[in-house]
Formats: C-alpha cells, structure tokens, sequence
C-alpha cells in the first residue's frame, strides 16, 4: 500500500468517520474519476479485447486515497452503494464512448462489484438498465467478483447473477488462490472467467511450487473450460512463461498500467 500522508493517517486511524464524510462531498463534488487497464491475449501479440475499470479518489483534502482504502470504508459505512452506482453508470458511459470513438464494438469492460451491491435485491436490474442507458449489449461487461461475496445473503446474490447472466454479462471470479474456498465455489455457481491471484505470478519464475499451482490452476481452468487471466504480470520473461504453460489471457504494468480511458487508442 503507497505511504499514506498525514491527514489519511490521522483520519483513518483516529476518525475513519472523516473519511466516510469526505467520500460523501467526493460524490457530490465529482472527485472520483475512473481508468482502465488492459487485459490482452498472450498469443495474439498482445491483442487487447478486455479491460479492468478501476476507480481513482484525488481528494483535494487528503491527496490520493487508494481504492483499497476507500472501498473498505465506503462497504462497512454502507456508501458503497452511492459510489458503486457512481461507478457503473460512469463505467457504462466511458465504454460508449470508447465504442463511438471506434473501439471495438465486442469490448469487455470489467467491473468490480463490492459483496455490499451484490446483497440489493436491485443490483442486476440497475447494471441492466445502465447497460441499455448506453446502448451497450450485456456481453460488454463483465462482472468482477471475489469469494467474500458468496458469504451473506447468498440467495439475493445469486438471483442476480443468474438475471445478469441470462442478459449474457460476463462473471468473473477475481483473486482466485488467494483465499480458502475458491474450490467449493465453482461448484456453486457456474463462472465465466477466473482471474488467478498475482500472488502466484510474482514469482512464477523463481518459486517451484508458485510454478506448480499456476500450471495445475491453468490445466483445471482448461477442463473445467472456464477461461484463466493471469493477474499482475510485471515483465517479459513472466508474460513468456504464462504463455508457454498454456495460459492464455493476462494483466499486469507490463502489458500496461491503468489509464484514463480517453487515454486508449482505439
Ligand atoms: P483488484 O480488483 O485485484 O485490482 C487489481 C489491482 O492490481 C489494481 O490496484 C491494479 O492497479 C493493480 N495492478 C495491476 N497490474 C499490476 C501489476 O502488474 N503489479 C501490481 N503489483 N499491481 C498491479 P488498485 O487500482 O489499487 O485497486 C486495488 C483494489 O481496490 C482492487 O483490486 C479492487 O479490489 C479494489 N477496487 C479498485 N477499483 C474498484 C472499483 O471500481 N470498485 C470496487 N468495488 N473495488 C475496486
Ligand atoms: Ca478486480
Ligand atoms: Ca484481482
């Protein structure tokens, strides 16, 4: 986590409280902004088809807040839902736009969607009509989720995965490894996509057993015909190795770093 400046330190050890009040006025002043990163094909030399939406807070009062930060408190206080509605509509608008500039029309934007959003009975019916808002198809975005979500109010959550999924929106469970159950829940709802932990890829190439469980999980991945993306990929040598082992689809700096959109060529 970058080092924290005085004011965050002071607000989120002494008064988190502070910061759910600046996450309010944030909403309200337009201080949160949206970037995408990259998820391409090792294959195709790098063909991007696929991209992360990940969100930014450049508070005048705090400077820059991380999102692991912010997200935490906003899910605890509740405010997760203002802001993850922030998030879908402006994460909705920025892909139109990129299709209306001349991106490619089939482009999956990926969203990360809090447990908190998943627990409202009216989570798949908001991200459904932002999706029609925008004259975008259910196959533009995908859904990132991660085990935490499948913990509470399990039933609410999947009757709207199952809604988004028939309206063919991609699910993706994310950080996969990095927790206990990752296994039991693919036998409990049928993902579209597992994007495996940097963890294991930080160090593929020096670490035997790191080598071992990102070859088992691809092979798995393979059987199971769910499609694998390699999180974290830093340099050459790893993107080369993931290749190699049969992996087909990655993120990370080395490929590229998260972006305003209208940064994108298209
Ligand atoms: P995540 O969903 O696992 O997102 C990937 C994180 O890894 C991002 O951090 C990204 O910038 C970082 N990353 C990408 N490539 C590399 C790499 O090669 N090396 C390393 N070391 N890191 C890499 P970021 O943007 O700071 O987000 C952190 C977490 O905050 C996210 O983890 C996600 O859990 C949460 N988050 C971010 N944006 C959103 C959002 O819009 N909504 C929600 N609910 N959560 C979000
Ligand atoms: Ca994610
Ligand atoms: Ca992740």
């Amino acid at each position: 986590m970058p080092m924290q400046s005085l004011p965050q330190k002071l607000y989120t050890k002494n008064n988190p409280f502070m910061i759910q009040k600046s996450i309010c006025s944030a909403l309200n002043n337009n201080e949160f902004h949206l970037m995408m990163q990259p998820i391409i094909e090792l294959k195709v030399k790098g063909k991007c088809v696929e991209g992360e939406c990940l969100v930014r807070w450049n508070s005048p009062l705090l400077g820059t807040v991380s999102p692991e930060l912010f997200i935490t408190i906003a899910e605890k206080s509740g405010l997760i839902i203002p802001l993850g509605n922030w998030i879908i509509e402006n994460a909705c608008r920025e892909l139109a736009s990129f299709i209306a500039r001349g991106g490619d029309s089939e482009f999956n934007l990926h969203i990360n969607i809090s447990p908190v959003q998943l627990q409202q009975y009216d989570f798949a019916k908001e991200l459904l009509d932002n999706i029609k808002k925008f004259g975008l198809k259910g196959c533009n975005i995908c859904v990132e989720i991660t085990e935490k979500t499948m913990i509470q109010k399990v039933e609410v959550v999947l009757i709207n995965l199952n809604l988004l999924r028939e309206e063919g929106v991609i699910i993706s469970l994310d950080d996969f490894g990095s927790g206990y159950s990752g296994l039991s829940y693919l036998h409990t709802f049928p993902f579209d996509q597992l994007k495996l932990d940097r963890l294991f890829i930080s160090d593929l190439l020096i670490n035997p057993r790191s080598n071992s469980i990102v070859t088992s999980i691809i092979s798995l991945s393979e059987s199971l015909k769910i499609p694998l993306v390699a999180e974290g990929v830093e340099d050459k040598q790893t993107g080369d190795r993931l290749r190699d082992i049969g992996c087909k689809l990655a993120q990370g700096y080395y490929f590229g770093c998260p972006k305003l959109f209208n940064d994108w060529k298209v």
